[in-house]
């Protein structure tokens, strides 16, 4: 089964943000001072998720990622991806995590299915890495790469968001890890969501980085592959990895967009910058699952055209991407 929009747009990737807590407080994502923290029965259990997830499958989504937040702070999360991996249907499991608790947990992802992990790092630099997490240690990020690619994950994706003045001149050390280590080095256009002092002016266009990088490599374009998300590759010529932009803001590719999303209260979203749409915990209360199914493809018929955040300028209201799950 296949589900699509009113745009015509193929809808199969579903993401689930499973906590908005987190063990950093990236300036980025969140206010100083965090987000107010759910209590226990604001969030949907381990069991109505996978409810939600089933029904998403089994209207056609083929890929689902796991965000927070941070979702390994979330206990038993382990089992609740091996039980998602068992979903007929599924082909694809991925996470997304910042990576500070992957040194002791990346076997265990790996054996319950999870098949690529996406992992958050902004910079290379102690002083600078601890200044964007607001107290993180980059050591713990770095021995949590090494342990996932112990752990035998067959490429690892090393999400970047570029901020101008603050870690843009970092681009050309992070696309250097390419070049023997088959990562996939992304780089990720800063969404000023919060609307803080100064923060719409931090987006450094993927076009931008690409020019500058493209004066101290050769880089040559790869071809896309099947879900594989809104990245655009290139590779460092004779590179064992590749490196990507992702363009949120210069280049919108609200056009390809195949996702929607719920957070950890059971919001689902059409588009990032949806507020609200859905509520499915009433929906969970009852035992009616054909009822979820009906009220994601209500999302899906209802799902944005595009989003309007801009270079400067925006319309949205400003909220933390952890609640959400970026
Ligand atoms: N805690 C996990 C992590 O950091 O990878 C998962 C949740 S985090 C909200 C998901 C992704 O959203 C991360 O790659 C993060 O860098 C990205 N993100 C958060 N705020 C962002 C922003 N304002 N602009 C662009 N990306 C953002
Ligand atoms: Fe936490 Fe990820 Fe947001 Fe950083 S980006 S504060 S690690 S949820």
């Amino acid at each position: 089964m296949s589900l699509y929009d009113q745009y015509g747009r193929t809808i199969n990737y579903l993401r689930l943000s499973v906590t908005d807590r987190c063990n950093l407080r990236c300036r980025y994502c969140m206010p100083a001072a965090g987000v107010r923290k759910l209590e226990h029965d604001d969030i949907l259990s381990y069991e109505q998720i996978h409810r939600v997830a089933r029904a998403a499958v089994n209207l056609g989504v083929e890929k689902i990622r796991v965000t927070g937040g941070e979702p390994l702070v979330r206990l038993g999360i382990t089992d609740f991806l091996a039980g998602l991996k068992q979903i007929p249907g599924l082909k694809r499991l991925v996470l997304t995590t910042n990576g500070i608790l992957l040194e002791e947990m990346a076997q265990e992802l790996k054996a319950a299915g999870v098949e690529s992990l996406n992992i958050s790092l902004d910079s290379l630099r102690n002083d600078r890495f601890r200044a964007i997490t607001r107290g993180g240690k980059l050591e713990r990020v770095l021995a949590g790469i090494d342990a996932a690619e112990r752990a035998g994950f067959p490429y690892l994706k090393i999400n970047m968001v570029v901020m101008g003045g603050v870690n843009d001149d970092e681009v050309a050390d992070f696309a250097a890890l390419t070049l023997d280590k088959p990562f996939k080095i992304r780089f990720i256009e800063y969404m000023p969501t919060l609307k803080g002092g100064g923060e719409q002016s931090s987006t450094v266009a993927g076009d931008v980085l690409l020019a500058k990088l493209s004066h101290t490599y050769a880089l040559e374009k790869v071809e896309k592959q099947v879900l594989d998300g809104p990245a655009v590759y290139y590779r460092i010529k004779g590179a064992a990895g590749e490196i990507g932009f992702i363009t949120p803001m210069s280049c919108h590719f609200c056009s390809e967009c195949n996702r929607i999303r719920m957070t950890s209260r059971g919001i689902v979203k059409g588009c990032l910058f949806d507020n609200g749409v859905l509520d499915m915990r009433p929906l969970l209360a009852g035992g009616n699952d054909a009822a979820l199914g009906e009220a994601l493809r209500r999302v899906v018929r209802m799902k944005a055209g595009r989003h309007t955040l801009m270079t400067g300028t925006s319309d949205h209201a400003p909220f933390a991407m952890a609640q959400i799950g970026g």
